[in-house]
């Protein structure tokens, strides 16, 4: 179980990070509007801010303005896992994209732990900070706010603020790629718990003693309803000679450690049988995994992202019906939704951009 380094502890005294704070506004009876936060967002800052979403292989960096869109972007290769160079990259691309816009704020999201208040990565599984003090740093050198987030949290607020979980309060996003990312907005605020770490959705065990997880258990949910998983049932198909998986293998040129989730994808798109089983099999555990999160959170809407949702009903249609069929007290209960997300992989740095931007307001 991991546990913050002593010293790092958000204790009672350290301040939370201002998105989480409770609205000034809050009242009894309106806990479930967000009310006096939205009153905040309306009144804050309409500046530009830059979102930067570093992922294990690029840096995707764009201005963000205060309707979430887009207005340039740019990109780097992510220059392997030093902290000073990545720190030397953020610049560039913030001093690349602040020409000719007047930049307000610099939201930068990753995979890993940052604390509560946004300052320090307490681990990233891409670029080896431990306990790195990012925001400091990176305010020196940028002479603009600065907050660091968690790239699934961004992506999920995202997602509430402009995208597909619009007007729900309580929303639970999870993205499914290689493994599985989660996040929660709940009453207009990400919900990271009381460390920092809520939110590990994908390792959940939904098997015990089942396939081995790369955090060191068994069972994992990633590990039955990820990219990553289709692509290890398909090989496991294809390594069977099964005659199903002929036109699986013919598309990878009869190598099967070559299939991935990303061609069983595209090729049940394209109509194949034995994809579109592999895919449904997912999607099932998908439902399976969520009818828990419901169990445990009661969320109104669970928004689904990542690479994994280019196939769309193929994937979701299974799991609403598991969903259904798993689900606690079902028939004599109001159900959440499961929608695709609609921002697509740019959600991490809009979100990045407008927490920053929220947040800096906040904090003056
Ligand atoms: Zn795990």
């Amino acid at each position: 179980m991991y546990a913050p380094p002593p010293g790092k502890q958000p204790g009672p005294l350290s301040r939370p990070a201002p998105w989480r704070a409770r609205p000034t506004s809050h009242r009894a009876g309106t806990r479930h509007d967000g009310g006096g936060f939205r009153e905040h967002l309306r009144l804050g800052r309409k500046g530009l801010a830059i979102g930067i979403d570093i992922g294990g292989t690029k840096v995707a960096a764009g201005v963000v303005d205060a309707d979430g869109r887009i207005l340039s972007e740019a990109r780097r290769a992510t220059p392997g896992s030093d902290p000073r160079a990545v720190e030397q990259v953020i610049v560039e691309l913030v001093e690349e994209l602040g020409r000719g816009h007047r930049i307000w704020s610099v939201g930068i999201g990753a995979a890993g732990w940052m604390d509560l208040d946004g300052g320090t990565v307490l681990f990233s599984p891409h670029l080896a900070w431990r306990n790195e003090p990012l925001r400091a740093n990176l305010q020196q050198l940028l002479r603009r706010p600065v907050l660091l987030t968690n790239d699934a949290d961004a992506a999920a607020w995202a997602e509430w603020r402009f995208g597909a979980g619009q007007g729900e309060d309580r929303l639970v996003c999870i993205t499914l790629g290689t493994g599985i990312g989660g996040a929660m907005v709940m009453d207009g605020r990400v919900e990271r718990g009381r460390f920092g770490v809520a939110g590990e959705f994908g390792h959940q065990i939904i098997m015990p003693g089942g396939h081995r997880c790369e955090c060191g258990n068994r069972g994992c949910w990633e590990q039955y309803a990820s990219g990553n998983a289709l692509g290890r049932e398909a090989r496991i198909l294809a390594r069977a000679n099964s005659p199903v998986a002929q036109d699986l293998l013919a598309a990878v040129g009869g190598r099967t450690e070559a299939i991935t989730g990303a061609i069983v994808t595209e090729l049940a798109l394209a109509g194949d049988p034995a994809c579109r089983e592999l895919l449904e099999e997912v999607g099932e555990w998908l439902g399976l995994g969520l009818a828990n999160l419901a169990a445990a959170l009661d969320p109104g809407l669970f928004v689904i992202g990542g690479g994994l949702c280019s196939a769309g009903d193929l994937l979701v249609e299974p799991a609403r019906k598991a969903f259904a069929r798993n689900l606690t007290g079902r028939g004599f209960r109001p159900a959440a939704g499961i929608q695709l997300a609609a921002l697509g992989p740019n959600a991490g740095l809009i979100g990045a951009a407008d927490l920053s931007r929220v947040s800096s307001r906040a904090r003056r």
